[in-house]
Protein backbone atom coordinates (compact mmCIF):
# COMPACT_ATOMS: atom_id res chain seq x y z
CA UNK A 1 0.00 0.00 0.00
CA UNK A 2 2.73 2.45 0.55
CA UNK A 3 4.78 1.59 -2.75
CA UNK A 4 1.17 2.33 -4.53
CA UNK A 5 0.58 5.34 -2.48
CA UNK A 6 3.99 6.69 -3.59
CA UNK A 7 3.70 5.80 -7.50
CA UNK A 8 0.36 7.48 -7.30
CA UNK A 9 1.50 10.68 -5.61
CA UNK A 10 4.57 10.47 -7.93
CA UNK A 11 1.97 10.31 -10.87
CA UNK A 12 -0.12 13.01 -9.72
CA UNK A 13 3.24 15.33 -9.14
CA UNK A 14 4.32 14.25 -12.87
CA UNK A 15 0.59 15.13 -14.80
CA UNK A 16 0.65 18.29 -12.99
CA UNK A 17 4.05 19.38 -13.81
CA UNK A 18 3.44 18.98 -17.47
CA UNK A 19 0.13 20.45 -17.47
CA UNK A 20 2.10 23.73 -16.36
CA UNK A 21 4.26 23.33 -19.10
CA UNK A 22 1.49 23.14 -21.19
CA UNK A 23 -0.50 25.80 -19.96
CA UNK A 24 2.93 28.09 -19.76
CA UNK A 25 4.06 27.23 -23.10
CA UNK A 26 0.37 27.85 -24.95
CA UNK A 27 0.36 31.54 -22.69
CA UNK A 28 3.89 31.75 -24.25
CA UNK A 29 2.51 31.10 -27.56
CA UNK A 30 -0.18 33.61 -27.60
CA UNK A 31 2.50 35.78 -26.38
CA UNK A 32 4.22 35.52 -29.43
CA UNK A 33 1.40 35.30 -31.45
CA UNK A 34 0.39 39.07 -30.27
CA UNK A 35 4.17 40.54 -30.92
CA UNK A 36 4.24 39.27 -34.33
CA UNK A 37 0.75 40.76 -34.95
CA UNK A 38 2.04 43.86 -33.60
CA UNK A 39 5.19 44.29 -35.92
CA UNK A 40 3.06 44.28 -38.80
CA UNK A 41 -0.20 45.87 -37.88
CA UNK A 42 -0.70 49.74 -37.54
CA UNK A 43 -2.15 50.71 -33.96
CA UNK A 44 -4.46 52.90 -34.95
CA UNK A 45 -5.69 51.93 -38.15
CA UNK A 46 -5.74 48.36 -37.67
CA UNK A 47 -4.61 47.63 -40.86
CA UNK A 48 -0.73 46.35 -41.71
CA UNK A 49 1.81 49.21 -41.48
CA UNK A 50 4.69 50.42 -43.45
CA UNK A 51 7.07 47.58 -42.66
CA UNK A 52 4.52 45.00 -43.64
CA UNK A 53 3.92 46.94 -46.86
CA UNK A 54 7.60 47.18 -48.23
CA UNK A 55 7.93 43.03 -47.31
CA UNK A 56 4.55 42.46 -49.45
CA UNK A 57 5.56 44.50 -52.72
CA UNK A 58 9.16 42.93 -53.09
CA UNK A 59 7.87 39.64 -52.83
CA UNK A 60 4.93 40.41 -55.32
CA UNK A 61 7.51 42.66 -57.37
CA UNK A 62 9.30 39.08 -57.59
CA UNK A 63 6.45 36.97 -58.42
CA UNK A 64 5.35 39.42 -60.92
CA UNK A 65 8.74 38.98 -63.03
CA UNK A 66 8.97 35.55 -62.16
CA UNK A 67 5.08 34.78 -63.84
CA UNK A 68 5.33 37.89 -66.13
CA UNK A 69 2.41 39.93 -64.79
CA UNK A 70 1.98 43.27 -64.15
CA UNK A 71 1.92 44.96 -60.68
CA UNK A 72 -0.06 47.99 -59.97
CA UNK A 73 0.75 50.21 -56.76
CA UNK A 74 -1.76 52.94 -55.64
CA UNK A 75 -1.00 55.78 -53.22
CA UNK A 76 -3.70 57.38 -51.74
CA UNK A 77 -3.19 60.91 -49.55
CA UNK A 78 -6.03 62.39 -47.86
CA UNK A 79 -6.54 66.22 -49.02
CA UNK A 80 -6.17 69.26 -46.52
CA UNK A 81 -5.81 66.51 -43.67
CA UNK A 82 -3.96 69.33 -41.97
CA UNK A 83 -6.09 71.86 -41.96
CA UNK A 84 -9.10 68.75 -41.05
CA UNK A 85 -7.13 68.55 -37.68
CA UNK A 86 -6.69 72.17 -36.87
CA UNK A 87 -10.85 72.79 -37.28
CA UNK A 88 -11.89 69.04 -35.48
CA UNK A 89 -9.03 68.28 -33.51
CA UNK A 90 -6.55 65.12 -33.63
CA UNK A 91 -8.49 62.48 -32.14
CA UNK A 92 -11.21 63.54 -34.73
CA UNK A 93 -8.51 62.97 -37.23
CA UNK A 94 -7.43 59.58 -35.85
CA UNK A 95 -11.42 58.79 -36.11
CA UNK A 96 -11.08 59.89 -39.76
CA UNK A 97 -7.96 57.97 -39.97
CA UNK A 98 -9.53 54.34 -39.05
CA UNK A 99 -12.68 55.44 -41.50
CA UNK A 100 -10.48 56.05 -44.21
CA UNK A 101 -7.93 52.68 -43.74
CA UNK A 102 -11.58 50.86 -43.34
CA UNK A 103 -13.50 52.00 -46.51
CA UNK A 104 -9.98 51.46 -48.51
CA UNK A 105 -9.50 48.08 -47.13
CA UNK A 106 -13.60 47.06 -47.96
CA UNK A 107 -12.85 48.66 -51.20
CA UNK A 108 -10.68 45.84 -52.40
CA UNK A 109 -12.13 42.92 -54.23
CA UNK A 110 -9.75 40.48 -55.32
CA UNK A 111 -7.76 37.95 -52.65
CA UNK A 112 -4.60 39.03 -53.61
CA UNK A 113 -5.16 43.05 -53.36
CA UNK A 114 -3.47 44.19 -50.07
CA UNK A 115 -3.36 47.96 -48.58
CA UNK A 116 -1.48 49.26 -45.71
CA UNK A 117 -1.07 52.26 -44.00
CA UNK A 118 2.42 54.36 -45.79
CA UNK A 119 2.49 56.98 -42.83
CA UNK A 120 0.40 59.87 -41.52
CA UNK A 121 -2.51 60.19 -44.19
CA UNK A 122 -0.95 58.16 -46.66
CA UNK A 123 -2.49 54.37 -47.85
CA UNK A 124 -1.14 52.56 -50.27
CA UNK A 125 -2.61 49.72 -52.38
CA UNK A 126 -0.93 46.64 -54.10
CA UNK A 127 -2.93 45.11 -56.99
CA UNK A 128 -1.30 42.24 -58.54
CA UNK A 129 -1.56 41.37 -62.21
CA UNK A 130 -3.24 44.17 -63.06
CA UNK A 131 -2.97 46.23 -65.59
CA UNK A 132 -2.83 50.27 -65.37
CA UNK A 133 -6.37 50.36 -66.55
CA UNK A 134 -7.65 48.00 -64.04
CA UNK A 135 -5.69 49.96 -61.25
CA UNK A 136 -7.22 53.41 -62.56
CA UNK A 137 -10.59 52.13 -62.14
CA UNK A 138 -9.75 50.24 -58.69
CA UNK A 139 -8.30 53.84 -57.44
CA UNK A 140 -11.74 55.82 -58.86
CA UNK A 141 -13.70 53.49 -56.86
CA UNK A 142 -12.10 54.37 -53.82
CA UNK A 143 -11.96 57.60 -54.50
CA UNK A 144 -15.61 57.53 -54.87
CA UNK A 145 -16.17 55.63 -51.78
CA UNK A 146 -14.48 58.16 -49.42
CA UNK A 147 -16.28 60.86 -51.35
CA UNK A 148 -19.32 58.80 -50.42
CA UNK A 149 -18.56 58.65 -46.79
CA UNK A 150 -19.86 62.48 -46.85
CA UNK A 151 -17.45 63.35 -43.80
CA UNK A 152 -17.43 66.89 -43.04
CA UNK A 153 -14.43 69.31 -44.01
CA UNK A 154 -15.64 72.96 -44.03
CA UNK A 155 -12.12 73.90 -44.73
CA UNK A 156 -11.62 71.33 -47.93
CA UNK A 157 -13.19 73.23 -51.17
CA UNK A 158 -14.51 72.34 -53.53
CA UNK A 159 -16.66 69.93 -51.89
CA UNK A 160 -16.76 70.58 -48.04
CA UNK A 161 -16.31 66.66 -47.59
CA UNK A 162 -13.10 65.09 -46.55
CA UNK A 163 -11.43 63.52 -50.21
CA UNK A 164 -8.82 61.35 -51.31
CA UNK A 165 -5.95 62.16 -53.99
CA UNK A 166 -4.43 58.86 -55.94
CA UNK A 167 -1.17 58.34 -57.89
CA UNK A 168 -1.35 54.86 -60.08
CA UNK A 169 1.92 53.79 -61.33
CA UNK A 170 2.35 50.00 -62.84
CA UNK A 171 5.83 47.56 -62.80
CA UNK A 172 5.79 46.03 -66.45
CA UNK A 173 8.13 42.64 -65.51
CA UNK A 174 9.84 43.34 -68.73
CA UNK A 175 11.64 46.59 -67.70
CA UNK A 176 12.10 45.37 -64.12
CA UNK A 177 11.72 48.45 -62.41
CA UNK A 178 12.99 48.99 -58.69
CA UNK A 179 10.57 49.39 -55.73
CA UNK A 180 11.66 52.99 -55.42
CA UNK A 181 10.87 53.83 -59.44
CA UNK A 182 7.43 51.86 -58.57
CA UNK A 183 7.41 54.53 -55.20
CA UNK A 184 8.48 57.33 -56.95
CA UNK A 185 5.79 57.43 -60.01
CA UNK A 186 3.10 56.33 -57.84
CA UNK A 187 4.08 59.59 -56.11
CA UNK A 188 4.92 61.82 -59.03
CA UNK A 189 0.93 61.16 -59.98
CA UNK A 190 -0.02 61.79 -56.69
CA UNK A 191 1.49 65.01 -56.94
CA UNK A 192 -0.10 65.94 -60.22
CA UNK A 193 -3.27 64.64 -58.80
CA UNK A 194 -2.59 67.52 -55.75
CA UNK A 195 -1.79 70.01 -58.54
CA UNK A 196 -4.86 69.05 -60.70
CA UNK A 197 -7.19 70.19 -57.71
CA UNK A 198 -7.14 66.82 -55.69
CA UNK A 199 -10.18 64.55 -54.86
CA UNK A 200 -8.85 62.98 -58.15
CA UNK A 201 -7.01 60.01 -59.65
CA UNK A 202 -3.78 60.75 -61.70
CA UNK A 203 -1.37 57.33 -63.52
CA UNK A 204 1.92 57.45 -64.24
P1 LIG B 1 -2.57 67.89 -49.04
O1 LIG B 1 -3.96 68.04 -49.54
O2 LIG B 1 -1.59 68.60 -49.90
O3 LIG B 1 -2.20 66.46 -48.84
O4 LIG B 1 -2.52 68.64 -47.62
P2 LIG B 1 -2.37 67.95 -46.18
O5 LIG B 1 -2.69 68.97 -45.17
O6 LIG B 1 -3.15 66.69 -46.12
O7 LIG B 1 -0.84 67.54 -46.20
P3 LIG B 1 0.33 67.73 -45.17
O8 LIG B 1 1.38 66.73 -45.54
O9 LIG B 1 0.73 69.17 -45.08
O10 LIG B 1 -0.27 67.34 -43.76
C1 LIG B 1 -0.54 66.04 -43.39
C2 LIG B 1 -1.21 66.12 -42.05
O11 LIG B 1 -1.74 64.87 -41.64
C3 LIG B 1 -0.28 66.52 -40.93
C4 LIG B 1 -0.95 66.00 -39.72
O12 LIG B 1 -1.72 67.03 -39.15
C5 LIG B 1 -1.90 64.92 -40.25
N1 LIG B 1 -1.58 63.60 -39.69
C6 LIG B 1 -0.57 62.78 -40.02
N2 LIG B 1 -0.61 61.66 -39.27
C7 LIG B 1 -1.68 61.78 -38.44
C8 LIG B 1 -2.25 60.94 -37.42
O13 LIG B 1 -1.77 59.84 -37.12
N3 LIG B 1 -3.36 61.40 -36.79
C9 LIG B 1 -3.91 62.62 -37.10
N4 LIG B 1 -5.00 63.00 -36.45
N5 LIG B 1 -3.39 63.41 -38.04
C10 LIG B 1 -2.30 63.00 -38.70
MG1 LIG C 1 0.70 63.40 -47.03
MG1 LIG D 1 -2.65 65.06 -47.37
Amino acid sequence: IPLLALILSHLAIGVTGLTGIGIFGFKLNQAYDRIRRQAVIDALTGIPNRRSFTETILKEMSRSQRDNRPLALIISDIDHFKLYNDVYGHIVGDQCLRRIARNIDSALKRPGDYCARYGGEEFVIILPDTSLEGARIVAEHIRKSVEELEIVHEKSPPSYRVSVSLGVAVADPNLKVSLEDLIKQADEALYLAKANGRNRVEVF
